[in-house]
């Protein structure tokens, strides 16, 4: 009835700090959240699934997309392509859904530029080095040449934090989880993202102003 205009909920961190951890488990806990399924020339891993975890797409089917105007922002990370498809992010935000970007900063900067009054976002930072790396090391489908290249990435990304509305130190998972679902409850009820709830105000001042006379 009182429909607010959909949030665009943004997680970035490096590699390893523990991001899609997390933003898999706010997406199982609340069914107000949509995920962006992303589009990416990077190979398929064991445990993914084509459409749910990405759009997986060739160089030459990423560049036909970017040409025909199809993505939202775009950006090359750890050499492989990843980008934001427009198409329903507009439809699921009018809806009043929110929508999850696993993005990395680059693509966050673009957002930020083209839909500030739409974004919220949540930097995630790893509690160590050592613990970045364990968690990289972890993941047996990457070889330690593609370990060391996302820990090279992990330089950049790290001076970009401070680009961000939030940021959380993702020490316990848990933790982590209740601190972003916080951060939404409280930017669902934000006054900016409710103009919706006008004619109900002015519904309960026309009736005391009856009651008043
Ligand atoms: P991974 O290969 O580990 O799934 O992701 C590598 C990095 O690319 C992560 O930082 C992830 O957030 C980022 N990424 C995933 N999808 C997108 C996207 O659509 N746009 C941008 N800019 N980065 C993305």
């Amino acid at each position: 009835m009182f429909q607010r205009r959909g949030i665009m909920l943004i997680l970035s961190s490096p590699s390893g700090a523990g991001k899609t951890s997390i933003s898999r488990a706010i997406l199982r806990q609340d069914d107000n959240i949509q995920l962006s399924v992303s589009v990416t020339t990077r190979p398929k891993r064991a445990n993914e699934v084509d459409g749910v975890d990405y759009h997986f797409k060739t160089v030459d089917e990423f560049k036909q997309m970017r040409e025909a105007g199809l993505l939202l922002e775009w950006a090359e990370v750890h050499g492989n392509f990843y980008a934001t498809p427009k198409a329903q992010i507009d439809e699921l935000l009018d809806a009043g859904k929110d929508v999850l970007f696993d993005i990395d900063y680059q693509g966050a900067l673009q957002l930020y530029e083209k839909c500030a009054d739409d974004i919220i976002g949540i930097f995630v930072l790893p509690p160590s080095i050592a613990e970045l790396k364990h968690r990289l090391e972890r993941r047996a489908d990457d070889n330690e040449e593609v370990i060391k290249r996302r820990l090279k990435t992990a330089r950049q990304e790290l001076r970009e934090w401070n680009k961000y509305d939030y940021v959380i130190v993702n020490n316990d998972l848990d933790k982590s989880c209740t601190l972003v679902t916080e951060i939404i409850n409280a930017a669902r009820i934000q006054r900016s993202r409710q103009s919706n709830l006008s004619s109900f105000v002015k519904g309960l001042q026309d009736e005391l102003e009856s009651i008043l006379k």
